[in-house]
């Protein structure tokens, strides 16, 4: 069956796929995967389609649907947490909800984030200051290089900001799924209700209390707000701090001595900065593209959307003028989060 990759994604943009497989069985998903590769065709492993923006040419290969589901708790006690297993198919926020409903406490902060549990992994999902590498013990997965299933542990995985071996294991391949098909993950979870530390200012400004508190699980979950978990189109930049050095001369010199670019240090000696200002700076407010087809979100300078009509090339075209005016304003070159399929930037 050959599906409209428009239909199958939150951007809704894309053209037909070759083939169309809906696995609903962690067996139909590994022997889906292996017949695909075993026959040199490309495979695009799909959860929620939320990360990706697929050429309106479509994708001339197979489409393998994960509609596997299952949450199971492996163990609960005081001491070691709530072992959860997720299977890949599983709708995140779900997730979520039922951690939040149970009291485990870990992942309250990715609320609302579209897609599937499977892809979670392949960007360290992350916001409001969770990630889900800080809670994450175990990743099964289908190697496709080796043909066998694994597990990985969180120091296999090499996690990092939207970034882990799974992602860049496509990047490495210039393919558009990773060598390893995420099956199920374990979670180890935090029993109690309590949320863990609130780490991000404006959350816990929403929430009435001092960073670092913790709040019950719920009151966590209901203050992220939709309107913020716009799908980021860029990642933030993480420069060295020469790079942050020159960026800092570049905004003074266009918005004057009182500018500064948001600095956030890492661990790493790096500093990230915020992709969501230095579109804004360069020019591109909230809403700018509108009426569209393809225009900034109104809510967040970050996240590009599809105002109804919008072909993938309208998507690349406002994607590449943004990339190109944050480069020229403030030499800092913007990368894309989504999975770009037959597309550049
Ligand atoms: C409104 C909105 C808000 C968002 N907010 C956030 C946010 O706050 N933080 C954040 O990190 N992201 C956010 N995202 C991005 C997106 O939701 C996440 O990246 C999500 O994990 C993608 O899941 P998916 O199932 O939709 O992946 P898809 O879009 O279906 O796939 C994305 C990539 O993952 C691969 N993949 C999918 N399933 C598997 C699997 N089982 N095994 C191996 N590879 C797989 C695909 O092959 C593809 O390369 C947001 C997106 C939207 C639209």
């Amino acid at each position: 069956m050959s599906e409209r990759l428009a239909d199958l994604t939150t951007m809704r943009v894309g053209g037909p796929a070759r083939h169309t497989v809906t696995a609903t069985t962690e067996e139909e998903l590994v022997e889906a995967v292996r017949a695909t590769d075993a026959a040199g065709e490309p495979l695009l492993v799909v959860g929620g389609g939320s990360n990706l923006v697929v050429s309106d040419d479509g994708f001339s290969g197979t489409v393998v649907r994960v509609a596997t589901r299952g949450v199971r708790v492996e163990s609960d006690d005081a001491c070691a947490g709530v072992v959860v297993r997720v299977a890949a198919g599983e709708v995140w926020d779900d997730v979520v909800a039922r951690a939040v409903a149970e009291g485990w406490a870990g992942i309250e902060a990715l609320s609302g984030i579209p897609g599937s549990a499977g892809a979670t992994p392949v960007q360290n999902v992350g916001a409001y200051g969770q990630e889900v590498s800080q809670t994450l013990s175990q990743v099964r997965v289908w190697d496709r290089t080796e043909q066998r299933v694994r597990t990985l542990f969180p120091a296999d995985c090499r996690f990092s900001y939207r970034h882990s071996l799974l992602k860049e294991s496509m990047q490495r391949s210039g393919g558009v799924t990773p060598r390893y098909v995420v099956l199920d993950m374990t979670f180890q979870l935090r029993p109690g209700g309590l949320s863990e530390p609130v780490a991000y200012a404006d959350l816990a400004r929403g929430l009435g209390v001092e960073p670092g508190a913790r709040v019950p699980l719920a009151d966590a979950r209901a203050a992220v707000p939709d309107t913020w978990s716009c799908g980021s189109f860029f990642t933030n930049p993480v420069l060295t701090e020469e790079e942050f050095a020159a960026l800092r001369e570049r905004v003074h010199a266009r918005l004057g001595p009182d500018a500064e670019p948001p600095r956030f240090p890492g661990a790493d000696g790096r500093v990230k900065t915020s992709a969501a200002w230095l579109i804004d700076r360069a020019g591109f407010g909230k809403g700018h593209g509108l009426p569209g087809p393809a225009a900034l979100s109104t809510k967040h300078t970050l996240a590009i959307t599809n105002r109804g009509s919008a072909r993938a090339a309208d998507v690349i075209a406002l994607a590449r003028e943004l990339r190109d005016g944050v480069a020229e304003a403030f030499g800092v070159v913007l990368v894309n989060e989504p999975v770009l399929v037959g597309l550049a930037l």
